[in-house]
């Protein structure tokens, strides 16, 4: 598990507000009923003495002290039960004032006991997501929703794709922290973005950083970082793209090739290797097209270093129309 601190933080910071939020609303209804019961506002404060009552009774000394309490939890069980009565005469539920939690668990704390709370994992799930750069479309597209059937038209197409769809999931299950890299070939609308997002979606879920890009982005962060590198306070954009225990480099190919573009590829792809940080690019070029666009110090890291995964069939954007 390697959530980054500040996602943590905003996790955290989420079921913080939600707490607030469910105490300050509570304190609302209170003051609406003794608003209306001026009966509730005396209980209440009558309960509200219930400590101090406690600290004086056992300051009084040891004499009768556990009479003196049971006493005062039997007057305390009284009021409430009076109270309850007035709310039921006033037309509200009996628990009408209490805090509701959102997670009655851990009453929005964010842990169970010393465990994390399942709410507090859900936040931390979809504050990746946030992270990851894929916007919404991380909320749509799954294994569960990836659908075969699009590729029934040719037999050998339907056989490469299954293959196609049991790597990736496999993929996700394992990597990271397992190392490897993927290569998602193939037209546009075989899938390949349904996938990779598929894949991101089950690395954040299974606790690690994904980060989404296009090959374009990554080289402006790249020239950003060439025009501002030494400048104080600022990070290197490229940092992110190096260092994130996923990246996935969407549209290889698409961007302006020229020798920066290359060269600033090569850095990323070459020091992710190295680091064994994996990665998935995808593209719609052909090997050939590839080779001819990026040098053949790029290509041939890529076959080394990446697992082709092939996307035939028709366009899936059509078949969905
Ligand atoms: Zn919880």
């Amino acid at each position: 598990m390697a959530y980054l601190a500040e996602q943590i933080r905003e996790a955290r910071q989420r079921i913080a507000d939600r707490r607030l939020s469910a105490v300050e609303s509570a304190e609302e209804r209170r003051r609406e009923v003794e608003a209306k019961s001026p009966e509730i506002a005396q209980i209440d404060a009558a309960l509200a003495k219930t400590a101090r009552r406690i600290f004086e009774i056992s300051a009084a000394g040891p004499d009768g002290v556990r009479e003196k309490i049971e006493k005062l939890r039997k007057e305390n069980e009284e009021l409430l039960s009076e109270r309850r009565a007035i709310l039921d005469t006033l037309g509200y539920p009996g628990d009408y004032t209490e805090i509701r939690y959102t997670c009655p668990i851990c009453q929005d704390t964010g842990y169970d006991g010393t465990r994390m709370c399942a709410c507090l994992k859900r936040e931390l799930v979809a504050e990746g997501f946030r992270a990851s750069g894929i916007g919404r479309l991380i909320e749509k597209q799954s294994f569960e929703n990836f659908s075969l059937d699009y590729y029934r038209s040719s037999e050998k197409d339907y056989a490469l794709m299954e293959q196609t769809l049991e790597a990736a999931k496999e993929f996700a299950e394992t990597v990271p922290p397992q190392y490897g890299n993927l290569l998602m070939m193939g037209g546009t609308g075989l899938g390949k973005t349904h996938l990779s997002t598929a894949i991101a979606r089950r690395v954040i879920e299974r606790g690690y950083e994904v980060r989404y890009e296009n090959a374009q982005n990554v080289i402006a962060a790249y020239e950003h970082d060439r025009f501002r590198s030494g400048r104080d306070g600022e990070d290197e954009r490229s940092a992110i793209y190096l260092d994130a225990e996923l990246l996935i480099l969407d549209d290889l190919g698409t961007e302006l090739v020229n020798s920066f573009s290359v060269s600033a590829i090569y850095h990323l792809l070459n020091t992710r290797i190295n680091r064994e940080k994996p990665t998935i690019i995808s593209t719609n070029l052909m090997q050939e097209e590839l080779q001819a666009k990026y040098s053949d110090r790029i290509f041939s890291r890529l076959l080394g270093e990446y697992r082709i995964l092939l996307f035939k069939g028709t366009n899936v954007r059509y078949l969905k129309k």
